[in-house]
């Protein structure tokens, strides 16, 4: 058998290593466009910023050692440019020799990624305009850092590869302007997370410019960058990062007939078979079925490709047996001390599929607080209102954070419940977590929620229900005295078994807390007192946070300048 893989970094090296893994005698010939293979291209932005200093530690293998370990044979520099389906033969270039040669296969895997999304702005091929995708984009990125005087970064686009190249900068003294079209950054996930992220970012004087279109490139007379933005002033720059997003690098595929999607992915059947019955694809540049939604887009996520890839080369030896279950975007990124992470659909998806839901956000400390270094953690299920399947998580905090979304994502993976989340059996010791985990926590209150113990209303009702409620803190009075929501009375919980004949009967409660545990109880006695109570979903923190995280368009373009 003779099996060519085209592409050779996350789902093609891992296709080539199974495949030989699983058949020692077959041909196999991995062939890559760029220079190097199996490289950590998530560790590239670490390298940008210096964190990852040696540069030879982003090389996981090269063609030599893949050759001596694997028997594969390499060709890197070379170019696929043209598949022929019936004869089964690809054209290859080779950008070094500017040799073009024929290659046969009995089988064909493509693993050739994803390509940045760059718009045709004006200006867009002005130097010191930069996209990250691989070792080439780094070396020029890492040169002009190091070669010219960068004092100013524009980063353009705030999903996860944007925000870690912003740290990166930071963490070089360069200073940084975020522009982001969305209102908020993080597009993945919700506004009350994304607001953590922005707390985070302009603590550490990032000038972020939401709800703000880029609309092209100039040089200033100083011949610095000029990045021109929509209905609003340019921003003088030394260097621009271009991190809009990314589409599917199917070029070869579209040319050789394969059937792609509506998002220009490969479309792949459960066994990564394309619609060509000798041609498999992996990795970035294929579509598929959200196993929640059921709705086919592509994931750009170096765990699938890595899982796919081990997927489709057994599938190739030992014909279609395993099937691809499909990814639920389990994602997670450092924002300077902070770490956001998610699983499973957003409330926006949610709301776009028109898919019911609840959602309950809940604080637990990453580990017992009577041991040192606890840290809060921010936990939002959203929740079938049925039968309590998780549809989607979010966690954001300084520790702790990787663990609990894992748990989330292989929670929702295997279609588990609020209630599966509340009997989650976990290992605890003080330093790790506590006797209730966090998950347990926000397990039991979805629970609640659910049937009904727990009435709850959210961050984003209250200036609307503040005319027909009246709105409860049941903190303490010092509490309340620091700072509470406007308009808000306060009835401390201790209190409020001797003092609600002061709360009206004829009006909605609406009360709150710092996180929503006091108020529970406040509730629970209250209703049990013949009152309506509705408990605030995250409490006052969550409200605080959200009100910290915005960012004020007026202050956000004073910041910029
Ligand atoms: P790639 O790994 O991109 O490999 C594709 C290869 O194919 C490339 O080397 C390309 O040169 C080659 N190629 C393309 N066309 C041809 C051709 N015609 N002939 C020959 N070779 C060709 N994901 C995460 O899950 N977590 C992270 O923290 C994370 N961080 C990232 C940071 C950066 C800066 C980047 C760029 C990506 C990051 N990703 C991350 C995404 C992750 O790297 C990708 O999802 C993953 O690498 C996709 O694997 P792939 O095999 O589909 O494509």
């Amino acid at each position: 058998m003779k099996y060519v893989i085209i592409g050779a970094v996350a789902g093609g090296a891992s296709t080539a290593a199974r495949l030989r893994r699983l058949d020692e005698k077959a041909e196999i010939i991995l062939i890559e466009k760029g220079e190097y293979i199996s490289y950590a291209n998530c560790g590239l932005p670490y390298y940008i910023g210096d964190v990852i200093k040696d540069r030879n530690k982003l090389f996981v293998q090269n063609a030599t050692s893949f050759n001596q370990r694997f028997n594969i044979t390499v060709r890197v520099n070379t170019e696929a440019i043209r598949i022929d389906k019936k004869k089964q033969c690809i054209e290859l270039f080779n950008s070094n020799t500017g040799e073009r040669l024929i290659e046969t296969y009995d089988k064909l895997v493509l693993s050739p990624g994803a390509i940045p999304v760059i718009p045709p702005f004006p200006g867009i091929n002005l130097p010191g305009i930069f996209t990250v995708r691989n070792v080439k984009d780094t070396d020029l990125i890492k040169e002009a850092v190091n070669g010219q005087e960068i004092k100013h970064a524009t980063v353009i686009g705030a999903g996860f590869i944007g925000l870690e190249m912003i740290e990166n900068f930071h963490h070089l003294g360069i200073s940084v302007t975020l522009i982001e079209r969305a209102e908020h950054v993080l597009p993945p996930v919700d506004f009350p997370i994304a607001a953590i992220a922005q707390k985070e970012l302009k603590r550490n004087a990032i000038q972020l410019m939401l709800n703000t279109s880029v609309t092209g490139f100039s040089k200033s007379n100083t011949g610095r960058l000029l990045v021109e933005v929509a209905e609003k002033e340019a921003i003088e720059t030394d260097l621009v990062i271009l991190s809009i997003g990314v589409k599917p690098n199917a070029k070869l595929a579209i040319d050789a007939g394969l059937t792609v999607g509506e998002f220009g992915g490969i479309v792949v059947d459960k066994y990564l078979q394309t619609s060509d019955p000798n041609i498999y694809a992996v990795g970035d540049v294929i579509e598929f079925a959200n196993p929640i939604t059921a709705i086919v887009s592509p994931t750009y996520l170096a765990g699938p490709a890595n899982k796919q890839g081990r997927i489709c080369a057994t599938n190739i030896v030992h014909g279609n047996k395993q099937i691809y279950n499909g990814s639920i975007n389990t994602a997670i990124v450092k924002v300077f001390d902070q770490t956001i992470a998610t699983a499973g659909l957003s409330e926006r998806v949610l709301k776009q599929r028109n898919i019911p839901y609840v959602i309950s956000t809940t604080f637990g400390g990453s580990n017992a607080g009577y041991y040192p270094g606890a840290e809060q953690l921010v936990i939002q299920l959203a929740f079938s209102p049925q039968n309590g399947t998780i549809l989607g998580a979010q966690v954001a905090g300084i520790k702790g954070v990787d663990k609990r979304i894992d748990v989330l994502s292989f929670l929702i993976q295997q279609t588990g419940t609020i209630y599966d989340l509340a009997e989650f059996e976990h290992a605890y010791a003080p330093p790790f977590s506590s006797a209730k985990d966090p998950l347990n926590m926000a397990g039991f209150v979805a629970e609640n929620v659910l049937n009904g113990i727990n009435k709850i209303y959210y961050w984003d009702q209250i200036d609307r229900l503040k005319t027909s409620v009246f709105l409860l803190d049941v903190r303490t009075e010092k509490e309340y005295e620091i700072g509470t929501i406007d308009g808000a009375k306060n009835l401390a919980l201790d209190s409020i078994r001797e003092r609600m004949g002061e709360l009206p009967k004829d009006k909605v409660l609406a009360i709150f807390c710092k996180t929503g545990i006091r108020s529970y109880i406040a509730q629970r006695i209250l209703v049990q007192n013949g009152f309506e109570v509705m408990n605030l979903s995250g409490g006052f923190d969550l409200w605080k946070i959200c009100q910290d995280g915005r960012v004020d368009e007026t202050m956000s373009l004073l910041e910029a300048k």
